[in-house]
């Protein structure tokens, strides 16, 4: 079984957003204030989340990421991964993570069998940490990564979202950072999803990137980089060193031709499209057990996937309450 769209996409990989909260308040993600939190009763409970993956799985979902928000502030997180993964040995599974809360749960992320972990960080610089994220401390960043490094997750990749004048003087050594550690990085195109922030002046595309990094290495496409499933990122290696790294050129070569992916926000919803406002909602027939509903609405939902870019969605906080 496989869920294909009327564009022949064959979609296998779903990001599901935990929650729509996070002790960060990241500029190019929240605004200083963060976002109205939908309440508790109103987000997918665990045991719904795993009611509704069953049906992912059957359509032909082979990985699933969890995101947020940042995942780990939700309470039980670091259990639920260990559920889940007893619920579902056999797919890829990953989450996306600020990492400032990894520490504490380390031996959940070690039996949950993750199969990748990406890592938000923008730079290595405290006081640049300390004002991207609003109120963020990197010691909690770094305490996470050394523990994300000791839980035998296959891949860690960290990312990266580069600001012209704020980080891309640093990121010669923001990839060595993460070589040096044995994590694969992924610079990430600034997205123009914050009202106010984003302009062509802090924008650096893949070009760009592409020629800083020349002074690394001498980088040649590659397809794959031991990631669990194709997605946004173009990777790179460097044959002698046998370094990789990615970027997700998602506004200067959109990859919606070979996009794989479906998004379920964190209040029950069915994204299609990370930049199309549309939703379909789900929670109503997850609520009632309908599993033909369900079925039904995400397979022809999927068709909403448009065939090319069409611009972004705006307003700040949409990246939290979808996930990126
Ligand atoms: N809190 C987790 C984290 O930061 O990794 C997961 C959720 S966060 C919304 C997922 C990813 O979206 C992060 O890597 C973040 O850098 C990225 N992101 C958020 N806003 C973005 C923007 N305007 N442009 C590019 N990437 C963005
Ligand atoms: Fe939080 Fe992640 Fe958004 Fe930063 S990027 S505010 S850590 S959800």
């Amino acid at each position: 079984m496989s869920i294909v769209d009327m564009r022949g996409r064959q979609i296998d990989y779903a990001r599901i957003s935990v929650t729509d909260r996070c002790n960060y308040r990241c500029v190019y993600c929240m605004p200083e204030e963060g976002v109205k939190s939908v309440s508790h009763g109103d987000i997918l409970r665990y045991e719904e989340i795993i009611w509704l993956a069953r049906i992912l799985v059957s359509l032909g979902i082979r990985h699933i990421r969890f995101t947020g928000g940042e995942p780990l502030v939700r309470r039980g997180m670091a259990e639920f991964l260990v559920d889940f993964r007893r619920e579902f040995p056999d797919i890829a599974l990953s989450m996306t993570t600020n990492a400032s809360l990894i520490t504490g749960a380390r031996a959940m992320i070690t039996a949950a069998r993750l199969s990748s972990l990406n890592i938000s960080l923008d730079t290595l610089d405290p006081e640049k940490f300390a004002s991207i994220t609003r109120v963020g401390d990197i010691e909690s960043v770094m305490s996470g990564i050394s523990a994300a490094l000791e839980c035998g997750i296959g891949v860690v990749k960290t990312n990266t979202v580069l600001i012209r004048g704020f980080n891309d003087d640093e990121l010669p050594r923001t990839l060595n950072f993460a070589w040096d550690k044995g994590m694969t990085p992924r610079i990430i195109e600034f997205m123009p999803l914050s009202e106010g922030l984003w302009g062509t002046d802090k924008f650096v595309g893949a070009s760009e990137v592409l020629r800083i990094a020349g002074s690394l290495g001498n980088w040649a496409p590659v397809t794959t980089t031991g990631g669990s499933s194709r997605g946004p990122a173009a990777y790179y290696a460097d044959a002698a060193t046998g370094r990789s790294f990615g970027i997700i050129e998602a506004v200067s070569n959109h990859f919606c031709s070979s996009c794989n992916r479906l998004r379920i926000t964190a209040s029950g919803n069915m994204r299609a499209c990370l930049f199309n406002n549309e939703e379909i909602p789900l929670m109503k027939l997850i609520r009632e057990l309908d599993e033909d509903g369900v079925i039904r609405a995400v397979t022809a939902g999927i068709n909403l996937k448009p065939e090319e870019w069409r611009g972004a969605a705006d307003g700040a906080g949409v990246m939290s309450g979808i996930g990126g």
